[in-house]
């Protein structure tokens, strides 16, 4: 499916600056017409061949430009529950990056070049949203010392006690990306998002931008977003446990039970530069505008670095070795 413009035919975007369908031929807004079709191995408009890969589920038509929704792969199992729509623009996104990046010693200066950053690609990734009823039970033994003296005599007591806690707490919305070629650790330093803001999905958020459907199912990453629940909880639990001069665990287990998930597409601007045979990859929150990634080092500028001190320590040693001859 997509999204065609009433007005002049073009096809329409969905606009995080503005909430609504928008063509960016005639500015028209919300103007736009559904044009369904099933078979989506064909562009409707053109009909070049669509490339959707094994995930893919929202593209642009690499002949006419046209933004194309695959239909079977919004619907029935994949059809998302809830959709974070982007908030921030590619515009924005592209000028955090420049900024954060753009000042740096060693980043090669295409990098932060207008044309490559404009390469970068809104997509809406796949997750797992899973919540979790956590339960952790602790005990162990605190120690609390006091020291103290009384004429030539030095005291030292110390007091042992039985720490016992159980903490229970309800985690909403854990999140698993549920695609395989976005990294998991930059997709974890991109988080958190606002759920507050998540909406029921609708395809025409997705419009102008890619997006994927989950790679597997919910419980293949149910180990990641438990992973993370653990980690919360004993942070709390932790927290509680406070003025003893050393806490030694005797026994400490996490009960949690999965009691919902979700599948919800989030939206992530993901800009890719390849350097010296590399791949470096920049990732930004859609939503909060929040980057995570890698990047480039000039190795030709860093080495031309280190030959220039290199020389000049050179000549100071042949210096001060005439010196001394001269002597
Ligand atoms: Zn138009
Ligand atoms: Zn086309």
């Amino acid at each position: 499916m997509h999204y065609k413009c009433n007005n002049c035919g073009g096809s329409m975007v969905y606009s995080p600056a503005e909430d609504v369908l928008y063509c960016p031929h005639c500015e028209g807004r919300n103007c736009g017409v559904l044009v369904s079709q099933k078979d989506m191995d064909v562009c409707p408009v053109c009909g070049a061949p669509v490339e959707a890969g094994d995930f893919g589920s929202a593209m642009q038509c690499g002949n006419c430009g046209t933004y194309l929704i695959l239909e079977n792969r919004v619907e029935d199992s994949y059809r998302p529950q809830k959709i974070i729509p982007f908030k921030i623009t590619k515009e924005q996104a592209v000028e955090s990056i420049r900024k954060e990046f753009g000042g740096r010693p060693f980043i090669p200066r295409p990098f932060t070049d207008h044309k490559a950053l404009m390469g970068i690609e809104g997509v809406y990734v796949p997750y797992w949203l899973h919540d979790y009823n956590s339960v952790e039970r602790f005990t162990g033994t605190g120690q609390r010392v006091r020291m103290w003296t009384h004429g030539d005599m030095q005291f030292r007591e110390t007091s042992y006690f039985e720490v016992i806690r159980e903490i229970g707490v309800d985690f909403d919305n854990v999140p698993a990306d549920a695609s395989d070629r976005m990294d998991d650790d930059l997709m974890d330093m991109i988080e958190p998002y606002n759920y507050d803001q998540m909406t029921d999905f609708s395809p025409e958020f997705m419009a102008g931008f890619n997006g994927e459907i989950y790679n597997r199912p919910s419980q293949e990453y149910v180990i990641r977003s438990r992973t993370k629940a653990d980690k919360a909880i004993r942070k709390i639990t932790d927290d509680t446990i406070h003025g003893y001069a050393v806490v030694t665990p005797t026994s400490q287990n996490i009960d949690a039970r999965k009691v919902k998930e979700q599948y919800v597409l989030l939206p992530v601007y993901k800009y890719t530069y390849r350097f010296g045979g590399k791949n470096y990859d920049i990732f930004v929150n859609g939503q909060t505008g929040k980057i995570a990634g890698e990047a480039p080092t000039s190795v030709g500028l860093a080495a031309k670095y280190t030959i220039a001190t290199f020389g000049l320590g050179f000549l100071f040693l042949m210096f001060a070795g005439s010196i001394a001859a001269m002597l």
